[in-house]
């Protein structure tokens, strides 16, 4: 049996408790994973601490070429980081292979060429010469959800050192094989020991007092709005990036071009299982071709292959626990007592799908499920639910869609697909969210601001949008 320890000043680190990651296509246990607590990190915060003073001064190409060299070990490992992100988290292998792992080692590449382009501002006046410099904060403590927790660790752990922070990387209990991996491969890229820690465990016993510890400057945590709550206010006075939960709005107008949009559609709500913040899932559809499009989506919904994560095919693989299936399955139960007409999948394996392969009989799998006749009240349509589980709701024009759109408490992304321009713009305009998508699916581009409003959280990072939570400006006022 696999062993997982924590890595704190560049060793292997033991726990007294350990706990199981499980295969959730399989059930079978993966590894033992040390549960750490507070002693374990309150070790890493100080390991962080004490090496802050000497990473922070490294000249920024240093640094660079080390965050670089870190990308680069990441890359010429994708298909082995890829398989046991998909053995751990269930998130299908065409994803990891192909998206999440060689994304993963873009954001160092990416961040490593950034941080040597730190400059600053200056503001002359006739009596004073103001300049900003751009410190890094110190320790940051780095939270990672399960979804896609390679993809997620990497987006946060790459600014953060690359701008001179030192980091304490706490993983989902759920997913944390390939953090232990990411510390691994931080020591054989030279990144000094101390620079990034890596401690598993609960939230309660390892995520609380690392998010609550005084010498933890920011906090850049994903995960659900519950949980970005409760940090918010035991932490203290400390810089925050909240990325919280969504139930994202896809608006489809009568005019936009229906086949891109269905695909786009079918993609927002069923890829990386459903289980994604960026989820398009409550699909908002002009009454005039609402029952065309709905058709032809569940035509689409039910030729989605579900099965076995590392079988290149399969898009929907297993929920990532028994109990998130419960919680999926729950609502799928909810939907048709609210009043919603269920079209597809369901809680068995629908006739129309085909029996799972032997390997993954025992997995925590849901089948891509539709409801139509969705009131946006409904709490199918208010709560998110992180599975493949998609709403359709009708609505009458423009002003309805817009209100429909923002009548939720989330505010994370948002798609609006047709063909008239202005129209575009003004529902673009118009929806709470931190990102719009037109005519398009979730498409990234690293120097966008990544982020959400509302209760989707606070702050954003990408680009220099990752200043917020990873450098501290300071404004300095010379006497002329
Ligand atoms: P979660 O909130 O249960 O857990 C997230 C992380 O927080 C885990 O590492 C967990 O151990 C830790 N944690 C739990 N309690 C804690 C506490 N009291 N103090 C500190 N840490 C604690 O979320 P999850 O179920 O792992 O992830 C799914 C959620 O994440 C969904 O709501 C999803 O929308 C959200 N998410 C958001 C984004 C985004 O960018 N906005 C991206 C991915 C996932």
């Amino acid at each position: 049996m696999t062993t997982i320890q924590h890595l704190i000043n560049g060793k292997a680190v033991a726990s007294a408790k350990t706990f199981e990651t499980l295969n959730p296509a399989t059930q079978d246990v993966l590894a033992e994973v040390a549960a750490g607590g507070a002693d374990e990190v309150n070790a890493a915060v100080q390991a962080a601490k004490d090496a802050f003073p000497k990473w922070a001064g490294l000249p920024a190409t240093e640094r660079a070429r080390l965050v670089r060299k870190l990308g680069e070990l990441i890359a010429a490992n994708v298909p082995e980081i890829a398989r046991t992100e998909t053995n751990d988290s269930g998130q299908v292998i065409s994803q990891t292979g192909k998206q999440l792992v060689p994304r993963a080692a873009d954001n160092f590449s990416y961040f490593a060429e950034m941080c040597t382009r730190v400059d600053g501002h200056t503001y002359p006046t006739p009596t004073h010469l103001n300049y900003t410099l751009f410190h890094p904060v110190g320790v940051c403590a780095l939270i990672s959800p399960w979804n896609v927790p390679f993809m997620t660790a990497t987006w946060k752990t790459a600014p953060c050192l690359a701008f001179g922070n030192t980091a304490v990387l706490k993983m989902s209990e759920l997913s944390p094989l390939t953090a232990a991996r990411l510390g691994e491969l931080a020591l054989e890229a030279g990144i000094p020991p101390g620079v990034l820690n890596v401690v598993h465990g609960y939230g309660k016993d390892a995520g609380e007092p690392l998010c609550a510890h005084p010498d933890v400057r920011a906090i850049s945590f994903t995960g659900s709005t519950a949980t970005g709550n409760r940090i918010v206010q035991s932490a203290g006075l400390k810089k925050f990036s909240m990325e919280l939960g969504g139930k994202s709005p896809f608006v489809v107008f009568d005019d936009a071009d229906l086949d891109r949009a269905l695909d786009a559609a079918v993609f927002m709500i069923f890829s990386n299982n459903g289980e994604r913040c960026t989820a398009g899932s409550r699909i908002l559809v002009q009454q005039s071709i609402y029952a065309d499009f709905v058709t032809r989506f569940v035509e689409r919904a039910k030729r989605i292959v579900v099965g076995d994560p590392l079988d290149e095919k399969t898009i929907v693989g297993p929920m990532i626990s028994q109990a998130h299936l419960s919680k999926v399955r729950s609502y799928i139960e909810l939907g048709p007592k609210e009043g919603a007409t269920l079209l597809c999948g369901g809680l068995d394996r629908p006739s129309y799908a085909p029996e799972l392969s032997s390997r993954v009989a025992k997995g925590n799998y849901v089948w891509p499920t539709v409801f139509a006749d969705v009131d946006n009240r409904m709490r199918i349509a208010q709560e998110e639910i992180f599975g493949p589980v998609a709403c359709m709701i009708p609505f009458r024009d423009e002003a309805h869609a817009i209100e429909l759109a923002n009548d939720i408490q989330y505010g994370l992304s948002s798609y609006v697909w047709t063909e008239n321009i202005g129209r575009a713009h003004r529902v673009a305009a118009a929806v709470e969210a931190g990102m719009c998508f037109v005519n398009s699916q979730n498409v990234r581009d690293l120097r966008q601001p990544f982020g959400g409003t509302k209760a989707s959280g606070t702050g954003r990072e990408g680009g220099t949008w990752s200043y917020e939570v990873f450098l501290e400006p300071k404004n300095i006022a010379v006497s002329l």
